[in-house]
């Protein structure tokens, strides 16, 4: 019998798992939320972008019901093609209103938009200045543009700007793009000083935000945290992350946005999602906006959280959001670690090459409004039991 065209991919995945570097799928039994009951037990959540607890909210379900009464399931096609509904309309505006600015526009994800709208904005001749931890999604969307690219050094302003001195008398345009909190790490980006170069230095800025919005800026994101609104040229965001829905964001100036969806591929070339989607989005920006003692409780947990973890003696590296790592090192250590908080109770992820370099493998602890004071302490409680079984400090 010859061997099937596609074995060579089951050698790859092979060698993968050897590596440890294979995911393992987790079902959950309920939805997504501080308490949720995966693979038969109730466990802590540390592992999800749910910040302000809004997956399961009742009003936002209730927006998502009554859009799908009114406007079906589906959108039918691309926006582009087949049209959309008010409530895409209405979400639209409420983007701009959330980030200040002047228009707004909702895509797939926020994945469609760095890797439809960068590289579109850029051409032969021009160039991207990127730090070096960004997002895959931005990495995948510069590389797809025909201008050339330069990375700085991991938020080393003084990189940034030697690397701006180096280029711009050689190109003619150019945008620094930069994750607003960096989601390995949880540090926020220098955006004042990254604004401030870009201003002398003539170029423009992009910022992704999917980590910051519901957490910095009263919930408004990393521009309102600085006061940027008015200056960020390219403002992406998701609504998959603190706001507990799905799809992506831009908002800008309106010139950007019509070019956003008349050049992006991702937009034109892929249908819309659900129009309970849109429903469902805008009545988390709306709650967003209307509580910001959300926000403040999340900030709460996450400094009891993090100060905690450190007197036990774990290092939480760079952290200055809800995203709190626990250091290890070791890939395999902290694959043990993730396995055994999971047996205890606490569901947290391994983060390890090529997620992060290797010898910086980590536990990414995400904290999120709705755990109890009762959770935090049960989930340092099993830190520091395992911490000494497995030798960690
Ligand atoms: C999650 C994330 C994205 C992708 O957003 P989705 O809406 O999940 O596609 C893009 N950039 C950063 C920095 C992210 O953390």
């Amino acid at each position: 019998m010859t061997e099937r065209r596609t074995a060579y991919l089951r050698d790859k995945v092979e060698q993968m798992e050897q590596r440890g570097e294979t995911w393992v799928l987790r079902q959950l039994e309920t939805a997504t939320q501080a308490n949720p009951t995966v693979e038969g037990q109730e466990v802590i959540m540390l592992a999800s972008n749910n910040y302000l607890d809004l997956a399961n909210d009742s009003r936002i379900r209730e927006a998502a019901m009554d859009a799908i009464e009114r406007f079906g399931v589906g959108a039918g096609s691309d926006w582009s093609i087949a049209g959309y509904n008010e409530l895409q309309d209405e979400l639209h505006d409420a983007i701009a209103e959330f980030k200040g600015t002047e228009a707004g526009l909702s895509y797939q994800t926020g994945f469609a938009v760095n890797a439809g709208l960068l590289p579109q904005l850029l051409d032969e001749g021009d160039v991207y200045v990127s730090d070096e931890l960004n997002h895959g999604s931005i990495i995948d969307g510069i590389r797809l543009s025909p201008a050339d690219s330069v990375v700085y050094d991991h938020s080393d302003m003084a990189d940034l700007e030697d690397t701006l001195e180096a280029v711009h008398d050689e190109y003619n345009r150019m945008i620094i793009v930069t994750d607003g909190v960096f989601s390995m790490d949880g540090d926020v980006a220098k955006l004042d000083e990254i604004q401030r170069l870009a201003d002398e230095y003539g170029a423009m800025t992009y910022v992704d935000d999917c980590h910051g919005e519901g957490v910095l800026g009263e919930g408004h994101g990393i521009t309102a945290e600085f006061g940027l609104e008015d200056d960020v040229d390219f403002q992406m965001g998701s609504f998959s992350k603190a706001c507990g829905v799905f799809g992506g964001m831009l908002a800008g100036n309106q010139e950007v946005i019509d070019f956003a969806y008349n050049t992006s591929r991702t937009w034109l070339l892929s249908a819309g999602y659900p129009p309970a989607v849109a429903a469902a989005n805008r009545r988390s920006l709306e709650i967003i906006d209307s509580e910001p003692g959300r926000v403040r409780d999340l900030w709460d947990k996450r400094d009891y959280f993090k100060s905690e973890l450190e007197d036990i003696g774990y290092d939480t590296g760079k952290s200055e959001t809800p995203i709190v790592p626990a250091m290890i090192g070791d890939s395999r250590k902290a694959q043990k670690l993730a396995d055994r908080l999971f047996e205890e109770g606490v569901f947290a992820l391994a983060i390890v090459y090529p997620m992060v370099e290797r010898g910086k493998a980590r536990i990414r602890n995400q904290i999120n409004a709705g755990l109890s004071d009762e959770d935090l302490d049960e989930a340092l409680r099993v830190y520091e039991k395992l911490g000494r079984e497995l030798d960690l400090m």
